[in-house]
């Protein structure tokens, strides 16, 4: 991967770990990178030998390779795992998953925050397809050309990716969206209440899809996770008796993880996380099974963070299984006049040009209009007819990490649950930008 700004000065030398015999062959040797290797270790300048699909040798300098690659000026690390991405139509057409494999990942997961494609009823498709590019602002026409739809259970899309073959490893979740939409049909999709009967459907189809190999379940609680027609993603407003029963397939089956964007992930409402982590303490205790949720920090409540990891902590201590997420970096974002999200979308002003739909060159001219510049910047801006949501731009993945709860030490990070009697630092171990800070998950189009 690119090596950016690397926060220590990398040291040449001699073998740091494993053998470098500079005698050994080696069918692949990977030389003159920036090696972190993962253990907390400083980085250091050096090569890396593969053999036999095994490294045998990270060292100064190793033996010949058969094949030779020039890393200079790279860092060469073990491969990451992005837990949090929306591939789930990507993957059914595209071998390489780009823009994650060039970010040096290797495994990531799908199927997160209650959307996906299965199971989809034919005459779903579409409106699946809408669900997906509200929340995640993944081009509707993209999806509609991509996908072939070889499914309609959750099994037969599991069936229909494993014919393809991609550059990493993948795993991927059953949505509540789908389940409800397929169970429920309008009333599912429009976020009625679940009857039992609709539970026990929900919950006996989750139930299939896991023993059919899928890693969880997911579901969205956030009012930002809307469809292109504006309705949140079925199964925001979810109660607890559809939320328990559905986790009873985890729990019965003993394996598969809960996920959720809960609700007030993106700042709408700085009460709900608390709120939300009671609920999944619970829900872990009862069933046996890890639940882990987005965790992001928002500009109205910047300390919310702290409350919700502390409540996470007690949860742990309690026995739960509970996993915030938080992104590996700062989100980026694509903003401009044409794109999905642009700085200026919270200006009345500028959201008056855009409904006439003018063109390119237009736009600019009215921009540069002496009135129009004057209105545009008076004032505070309000908020959008939807809810601000970058992430309905081309943001990408950055959910590749699992949070550490305290800074690294002894050159160790200590990962999460943190162990017993260690004091958690007060410093933020991610600091996200304002804007991008509201993004809930970072998405692959
Ligand atoms: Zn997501």
């Amino acid at each position: 991967m690119p090596d950016h700004a690397p926060s220590q000065s990398a040291q040449s030398g001699p073998a740091q770990s494993g053998s470098a015999d500079p005698e050994d062959r080696h069918d692949l040797v990977i030389r003159n990178g920036r090696i972190v290797d993962g253990t907390g270790r400083p980085a250091f300048l050096g090569d890396v030998g593969i053999t036999d699909g095994r490294i045998s040798a990270v060292g100064g300098q190793v033996g010949p390779g058969t094949r030779e690659l020039d890393a200079d000026g790279l860092l060469v690390t073990p491969g990451w795992v992005d837990i949090h991405t929306h591939y789930d139509g990507q993957a059914t057409w595209d071998d390489v998953l780009a823009p994650t494999a060039w970010h040096g990942v290797t495994t990531l997961v799908m199927g997160n925050c209650g959307v996906g494609f299965a199971p989809a009823a034919p005459d779903r498709r579409d409106w699946l397809i809408g669900l997906m590019e509200g929340v995640e602002d993944i081009p509707g026409s993209a999806l509609a050309e991509g996908i072939d739809w070889q499914w309609e259970t959750f099994p037969e899309y599991l069936d229909a990716l494993s014919t393809r073959r991609w550059t990493m490893d993948i795993g991927t979740q059953i949505a509540h969206g789908a389940v409800r939409a397929y169970v429920m049909g309008e009333r599912g999709a429009r976020n009625e209440p679940a009857s039992p009967e609709d539970i026990r459907d929900m919950t006996e189809l989750v139930r299939e899809a896991i023993v059919a190999g899928a890693l969880g379940f997911s579901t969205s609680r956030t009012i930002v996770h809307t469809a292109v027609d504006g309705e949140p993603v079925p199964g925001t407003f979810a109660a607890e008796d559809e939320l328990f029963g559905i986790g009873s397939a985890l729990g019965d089956l003993g394996t598969g993880i809960f996920e959720l964007a809960p609700m007030g992930a993106a700042g709408e409402d700085i009460v709900g996380p608390v709120k939300e982590v009671d609920w999944m303490r619970r829900l872990s205790a009862k069933i046996g099974r890890p639940v882990t949720f987005a965790l992001i920090q928002v500009d109205s409540a910047p300390d919310l963070w702290r409350e919700l990891m502390d409540a996470s902590l007690a949860a742990v201590e309690d026995g739960a299984d509970i996993w915030p997420q938080v992104a590996g970096r700062a989100t980026g974002l694509l903003s401009g006049h044409h794109t999905t999200y642009s700085l200026f979308d919270a200006f009345p002003a500028y959201q008056e040009l855009k409904a006439r739909q003018l063109s390119d060159e237009d736009l600019l001219v009215e921009l540069q209009r002496p009135e129009v510049r004057g209105r545009s910047w008076v004032g505070s801006p309000t908020r959008r007819p939807r809810p601000a949501s970058p992430v309905r731009t081309t943001a990408r993945s950055c959910w590749a990490t699992r949070l550490t709860t305290s800074p690294p030490r002894n050159g160790r990070s200590p990962g999460w649950p943190p162990r017993r009697g260690v004091t958690r630092s007060r410093s933020p171990t991610t600091r996200c930008s304002s804007r991008a800070a509201t993004v809930c998950c970072t998405c692959p189009s």
